[in-house]
């Protein structure tokens, strides 16, 4: 869908208020003028990009604020207007998003000059005030990265790298998966594109062989559902090349062989059917016992929610089963962005609420924040203690946590709380003792042993800890 005009837009958002709809065409109207004679490299008039951008909004039901601001992203730093203008014709609220939008585009990850850093600072903290920010700025990356083959070889490759190392983490971080999967795809096509075409082939031949049985699968599922009065709607998804490519790269497999190749998403109405549909999927097919999740009790540190298990189905042909409410799979496919399709009215307060309570990557934002007044060393720290790999381990109470890879017993201890690993004397990890500076692997199940009358933290911790948090409470003992 690249071709779309205003009114386009304005059947998406048919729904909607009629003053908002009126704000909505004057945001366009307003920005349409200002990009007037303005072009785009693909030659279309400028005004395509804004309007695409707030399409992707309004498919996403946001509200009209944030519409508004995706029409006007570009017009701070490519026209004379201004934010106060902006507020003045509008309101402040969209102004300050605009304005937020804006200074995120200029961030300069790569960049060692103070004022760069300084900027890059007030942009990552500004994320944390309000997350729109973030998601008016991933629908304009996702509307640039559809367009990308209209830009210069090097520039496709500097764009699709930038998107893979800031922008798809982020994704992840508000759990956004749809946005996620679609820029991960747009990135590896421009990085790898002989790989890319290659899997997507593949991947396309592998649709159409496995169409049978996954439909037979689907309608023997179906039928119990119906014959049992439970809501529901059953979809097949296959996995995104570049997740393909990840798991043929990383570990060697031939895509046959990828157990998650293909799912079978059972939305249904309620947690307590979401068990029952698992009774009845494995009473149909055998589970292989150690593939099966429960990220319902558990959720993801993203908040994704399902039940997944991998079974045998027809002739033999591994099929993963991802069970979940309909609200749930809403949250899987668009992260904090689906409170404003389940929760219209409260949307804003909900996402800032559950960002705050529940994405571990705004705590450790906050935290990292709170701990850095230099900002060579904030943003070094974000760099690599939120957009690098992560590993997930268990509460002795089957909580997840998530930390930076290479943490060890000691980031574990001061995450789970603040005066924790100054009482600590080491640990079990799966039923067996460790020392504090063991190095935690994904899936270990982690109990931290206290003593009362330990000395406390040893200095030399302080090369053994990863993450800035223990660091910190390490040295606020020194200093006490
Ligand atoms: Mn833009």
């Amino acid at each position: 869908m690249n071709n779309i005009d205003l009114n386009d837009l304005l059947i998406k958002i048919s729904n909607y208020p009629e003053e908002e709809r009126k704000e909505i065409q004057k945001a366009y109207d307003f920005a349409q003028v200002l990009h007037e004679g303005q072009v785009r490299q693909s030659g279309e008039a400028y005004i395509t990009h804004p309007l695409n951008v707030a399409y992707i909004l309004a498919d996403m039901k946001a509200d009209k604020d944030t519409i508004c601001a995706g029409l006007l992203h570009d017009t701070l730093e490519d026209t004379n207007t201004t934010k106060e203008e902006i507020a003045e014709l509008f309101n402040k609220e969209i102004a300050s998003l605009v304005d937020g939008v804006t200074k995120i585009s200029k961030m300069n990850f790569s960049s060692k000059q103070e004022m760069n850093l300084a900027n890059t600072r007030k942009i990552i903290t500004s994320l944390t005030e309000d997350v729109r920010i973030i998601i008016i700025k991933l629908a304009d990356r996702l509307h640039n990265m559809r367009t990308l083959e209209f830009k210069s070889e090097f520039k496709q490759k500097e764009n699709a790298l930038e998107t893979m190392e800031i922008f798809v983490p982020l994704a992840y971080y508000i759990g956004a998966y749809r946005l996620k999967s679609e820029l991960e795809d747009l990135s590896l096509r421009y990085l790898r594109p002989a790989i890319y075409f290659k899997i997507a082939e593949k991947k396309e031949r592998f649709e159409s062989d496995s169409n049978n049985f996954l439909y037979e699968m689907l309608s023997k599922i179906k039928t119990i559902l119906e014959s049992k009065s439970i809501p529901n709607e059953i979809k097949v998804r296959t996995k995104n090349i570049y997740g393909i490519y990840k798991r043929i790269s990383e570990e060697n497999l031939k895509i046959s062989n990828i157990h998650d190749l293909f799912a079978l998403k059972i939305m249904v109405d309620e947690i307590d059917n979401c068990y029952r549909t698992l009774g009845i999927v494995h009473s149909l097919y055998h589970p292989i016992n150690d593939r099966f999740k429960d990220y319902i009790s558990n959720p993801k540190t993203n908040m994704y929610q399902s039940l997944h298990t991998t079974v045998f189905g027809p002739k033999e042909h591994l099929v993963q089963t991802q069970i979940r409410t309909f609200d749930m799979d809403k949250v899987a496919s668009f992260g904090l962005t689906a409170y404003w399709d389940i929760n219209e009215s409260a949307a804003r307060d909900i996402m800032q609420k559950e960002l705050r309570e529940k994405y571990q990557f705004f705590k450790s934002l906050v935290a990292i924040n709170s701990m850095f007044n230099d900002n060579k060393a904030f943003v070094n720290q974000v760099k690599t203690e939120i957009f690098t790999d992560n590993v997930y381990v268990y509460t002795s109470k089957g909580e997840i946590i998530e930390l930076p890879k290479g943490s060890t017993l000691i980031d574990f201890a001061y995450r789970l709380n603040p005066d924790l690993g100054n009482i600590m004397v080491d640990g079990i990890v799966n039923d067996e003792h460790v020392p504090v500076d063991y190095k935690l692997k994904n899936k270990d199940r982690v109990k931290i042993i206290t003593n009362d009358f330990s000395f406390g933290p040893r200095l030399e911790w302080l090369d053994k800890a990863q993450t800035s948090y223990a660091k910190k409470r390490i040295k606020e003992f020194y200093c006490r």
